[in-house]
């Protein structure tokens, strides 16, 4: 039963299959066999084409007398869609569109109509512009220039595109250059009335239209008549082939060589009108070429030269505003390059001038201590004398004991052990000051800051033959320490000690004694304070004090204080000096960062370093 209905729906849809197949094939055997229709464009009306060719339709009725003739008029629009829809088997049209047919349908001549005898097919059409007879002031085709022209159609072969072609080659634009064109539409007729009536100057018809009524011969004149010998008529264009007569894609081959046969056979003087073998269309594509329109139209679209042209305003501010941003982004590059490079030059430059006032300041530092050196050096040598005499003496008494021959072992080793011992104690003063005078590069040590007061206490009594007592007073929590270089801060310490030592040199005993208080201050730091009971500070000297080459002393530098100062400021400290409560000698303070946390002040004394 399944079975069945399958091969059922199989059966139908292979039947409506060949229906749709052989539908277009049935309805072309109908026409072969029954109907010829030929499609005419009617420039003249209906009536007056079915007059113009019925000659045609007589001849091949009787030619083929199993069919039926029929004869379908047309404008332009309609040919084409009635072409397109298979609609009618021949064209019969004017040549202009006729092109057109061939290149958008494949419409293809198979004759062309013979204009008569004086006439050949090839230049029998041509385009008359008429003007009222009277029209003096119009007299060639440059005269219309700002005149109004009635034409048929813009489409129009013999109506319009003919003239245009002439007017183009004069520079004219019809659409620019007229003051208006009228369309007065088919049948062509209309131009003489629009002319006649004074709703235009001008008109455009077929050549020979005008001589065809006596009533138009003499009404109006044609403008800019060319000289054609072998053309009958008055034209103001060149001449063009005459209407072929055209098959279409759908027409069968053999229909076409039946209708040629027959109007081939037509003769001028028993039909009146006879058909010649297709002629030569080139000159018409030589105009629509030139116009650029019809099969040629593409040739307007817009190329990118026609572009160019028609925008060039926009397209030359396009390209100003493209340099001007081009121009813009190079100098604002450059303009980075040149400050980079300033920068540069600047970073490089300063960083040199860091590098030298580094180098500066440590020689400043090297040279500072040489001067303490200096200024120390009298009693140094003093210091160095001591053991080095009693070295002599005890050389000098092993000497004598030889020479009186009292020379025992144990006086031997008793005056070598001691001239060993003095020859250690200078070495180590020795010692102690080429460490003190090397020049080195800056260094940061967390160091108790009692220990660096210590040594720097130690280095200045060894220095000195008589050292003034020196008390020392720590007030800090044991743990407190600063990161310091000790080198540096040891100079700072025996500069304030040397300074304060001068300042009461020549005083009463107990005004040369000398104290060093360390505390740490209410703003964290650690401070050291170097107290003397000398001459103190004067008003000019109290302002000039730190100034580099201050000095009142007839030996003094003036460097040691500024350089005193700068290593307190390298060490993120202060160095000032302060005039005690008491109102005796001075007090200078180098004021420390403290690296230990805040504690409670918890006073001793520290005697190891008294005397
Ligand atoms: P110098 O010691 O070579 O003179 P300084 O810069 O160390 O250079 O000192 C500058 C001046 O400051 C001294 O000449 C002195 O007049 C004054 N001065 C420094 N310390 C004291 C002090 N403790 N008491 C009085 N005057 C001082």
């Amino acid at each position: 039963m399944l079975a069945t209905t399958g091969a059922r729906h199989y059966l139908f849809g292979a039947a409506l299959f060949l229906l749709a197949a052989l539908a277009p094939v049935r309805a072309y055997a109908v026409d072969d066999a029954g109907a010829v229709r030929i499609g005419v464009l009617a420039f003249l009306g209906a009536e007056a084409a079915i007059n113009e060719w019925s000659p045609v339709v007589r001849r091949l009725q009787a030619a083929m007398p199993g069919r039926k003739v029929s004869l379908v008029q047309l404008d332009h629009r309609g040919l084409h869609d009635a072409s397109a829809a298979g609609e009618i088997d021949f064209v019969i049209t004017n040549p202009g569109h006729y092109v057109e047919l061939e290149a958008v349908l494949g419409a293809s001549r198979i004759l062309t109509l013979d204009p008569g005898p004086a006439r050949t097919p090839e230049r029998a059409i041509g385009s008359a512009v008429i003007v009222k007879a009277g029209s003096g002031d119009l007299r060639t085709l440059t005269d219309l220039r700002g005149r109004r022209v009635a034409v048929v159609a813009r489409e129009g072969f013999g109506g319009f595109q003919l003239v245009w072609r002439e007017l183009a080659a004069l520079g004219i634009d019809p659409e620019r250059d007229f003051a208006g064109l009228k369309v007065v539409g088919l049948p062509m007729n209309r131009v003489f009335d629009a002319v006649a009536r004074g709703e235009a100057d001008a008109g455009i018809v077929r050549s020979c239209l005008l001589e065809s009524r006596e009533e138009w011969r003499s009404a109006f004149r044609v403008l800019g008549a060319r000289s054609e010998p072998d053309f009958p008529c008055a034209s103001s264009t060149r001449l063009y082939p005459d209407w072929p007569l055209a098959t279409l894609r759908h027409t069968p081959a053999a229909l076409a060589k039946e209708v040629a046969i027959a109007l081939l056979a037509m003769s001028e003087a028993e039909d009146g009108m006879a058909w010649a073998v297709p002629a030569d269309y080139q000159a018409v594509h030589e105009m629509f070429r030139e116009l650029q329109i019809g099969p040629y139209a593409y040739l307007r679209e817009p190329t990118l030269m026609t572009l160019a042209e028609r925008y060039w305003r926009w397209v030359v501010a396009l390209a100003v505003l493209l340099a001007a941003w081009i121009l813009y982004t190079v100098r604002v590059e450059h303009q980075v390059h040149t400050r980079t490079a300033e920068l540069r030059t600047a970073l490089a430059v300063r960083e040199a001038l860091e590098a030298r006032i580094r180098a500066n300041q440590e020689q400043a530092d090297h040279l500072s201590r040489l001067s303490v050196l200096g200024e120390l050096s009298g009693t140094l040598a003093h210091e160095l004398n001591q053991p080095l005499a009693a070295i002599g003496n005890y050389a000098q008494s092993l000497v004598r004991r030889v020479d009186n021959g009292r020379l025992t072992n144990d006086a031997v080793r008793e005056a070598a052990g001691e001239i060993a011992g003095q020859a250690e104690r200078a070495a180590g003063i020795l010692a102690r000051i080429g460490g003190f005078a090397k020049k080195r590069a800056a260094v940061r040590e967390r160091v108790a800051p009692v220990t660096i007061v210590r040594e720097a206490i130690a280095l200045f009594r060894g220095m000195l033959a008589n050292a003034p007592e020196v008390r020392l007073t720590d007030e800090t929590r044991p743990g407190t320490t600063v990161e310091i270089d000790p080198l540096q801060v040891q100079q700072v310490l025996l500069n304030l000690l040397k300074n304060a030592c001068d300042a009461t040199r020549g005083l009463a005993p107990e005004r040369q004694r000398l104290l060093v208080h360390i505390t740490r201050g209410g703003d964290g730091n650690v401070h050291m304070a170097v107290r003397d009971f000398g001459t103190g500070l004067d008003a000019t000297s109290r302002d000039r004090l730190f100034e580099p080459f201050f000095t009142t002393k007839p030996d003094g530098l003036g460097l040691g204080l500024s350089i005193c100062r700068t290593i307190a400021e390298a060490h993120r400290g202060r160095l000032t000096a302060e005039a005690p409560v008491d109102g005796t000698g001075c007090e200078f303070v180098l004021s420390l960062p403290s690296c230990a946390p805040a504690t409670t002040p918890d006073a001793r004394p520290d005697d190891a370093a008294d005397r």
